[in-house]
């Protein structure tokens, strides 16, 4: 059932016209800090409609320019292109801003980006501080239905939480049988489009809902708090968490396997590891320059042929 309201949403959201509201909203908020000839990178697919190609168009909007990593999606291709184009905003999934927020470090190259525009999870607050801290850059978020490329709403960077889009979309929170729950309350985000209010998607995503005035004044509700929920592996998400926030760690793969834990490294050569933890099958590699790709980007794109795209040595 929930799938279908999914389809019916993104059905909804894949109109001509929808897309051009969602190019607008997006544009609203470059305008805050993008400034004409700015270099935008943007690390997600820019298919039509997609959320990549809405930012692409909002970054022409404001007279920016986006770039884009194309089909080398390697660690080295991407601090390369954010260091030559002398980027001053990302437009990625978490993991990878951080990731290559180390890898600038390692490597010492210097980067000059100072927006950081996330989509995808994990939302941790302390990813969220080590990338303003590490970059000293301000990180806004965008809330999508789950990699559906679908915009629901955006940080504003006044304050915490995210504002719904509520031009066009409603939010409830709901307990697992769907009842609503009290603003305040932590539970499923349940996403409702004002187009057609009998779809509602019920996300796998927890939350709660403040409805306090923001100091940016917009009057929108904010999610607060956004986590993620039930069908998660909480296990497997804690230890890559951990793992994450030592600088020596660029990337990690934790899976459960069929004989337990199953643990992928890449580390950086001569610096401090972490104390690992027992794993049924773990490989701890120093990162290839040649060959790696950011774990996030393989699941999703499936770029299984990527070595064999590999354009050029860093
Ligand atoms: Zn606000």
């Amino acid at each position: 059932m929930n799938n279908d309201a999914l389809a019916k949403m993104k059905a909804l959201a894949s109109e001509p016209d929808a897309i051009d509201r969602a190019v607008e909203y997006v544009t609203r908020q470059l305008r805050i800090f993008a400034k004409e000839r700015d270099r935008i990178l943007i690390c997600f697919p820019n298919e039509p409609g997609s959320l990549g190609h809405i930012v692409h168009r909002a970054v022409e909007e404001v007279g920016a320019v986006p770039v884009h990593l194309g089909e080398d999606l390697r660690w080295s291709s991407l601090l390369r292109t954010a260091f030559l184009n002398k980027t001053t905003a990302i437009f990625a999934s978490p993991l990878v801003i951080l990731g290559l927020n180390k890898l600038s470090k390692f490597t010492k190259t210097p980067l000059y980006i100072r927006h950081a525009l996330m989509a995808g999870h994990p939302t941790f607050d302390w990813l969220l501080d080590g990338l303003s801290r590490g970059m000293d850059c301000q990180t806004w978020g965008y809330f999508d239905l789950g990699g559906k490329d679908i915009i629901c709403g955006q940080s504003c960077g006044a304050s915490l939480g995210v504002h719904i889009r509520y031009e066009e979309y409603d939010v409830e929170i709901v307990d697992e049988d769907g009842n609503v729950l009290p603003d305040g309350q932590i539970g499923k985000i349940c996403v409702i489009p004002k187009a057609d209010p009998t779809v509602r998607v019920r996300m796998h995503d927890l939350a709660r809902i403040d409805r306090s005035p923001c100091p940016c004044g917009r009057p929108a509700p904010r999610l607060m708090d956004i986590r993620e929920g039930g069908d998660t592996d909480m296990d497997t998400l804690k230890i890559a968490a951990e793992l994450y926030q030592w600088d020596s760690v660029l990337d990690v793969c934790v899976r459960r396997g069929e004989y337990g834990l199953e643990l992928d490294l890449v580390v950086f050569p001569g610096l401090m590891l972490p104390k690992l933890p027992n794993c049924a099958k773990m490989v701890v590699r120093n990162w290839d320059p040649e060959n790696d790709v950011p774990f996030w980007f393989m699941p999703m794109w499936k770029y299984s042929a990527l070595s064999a795209k590999r354009i050029d040595n860093f």
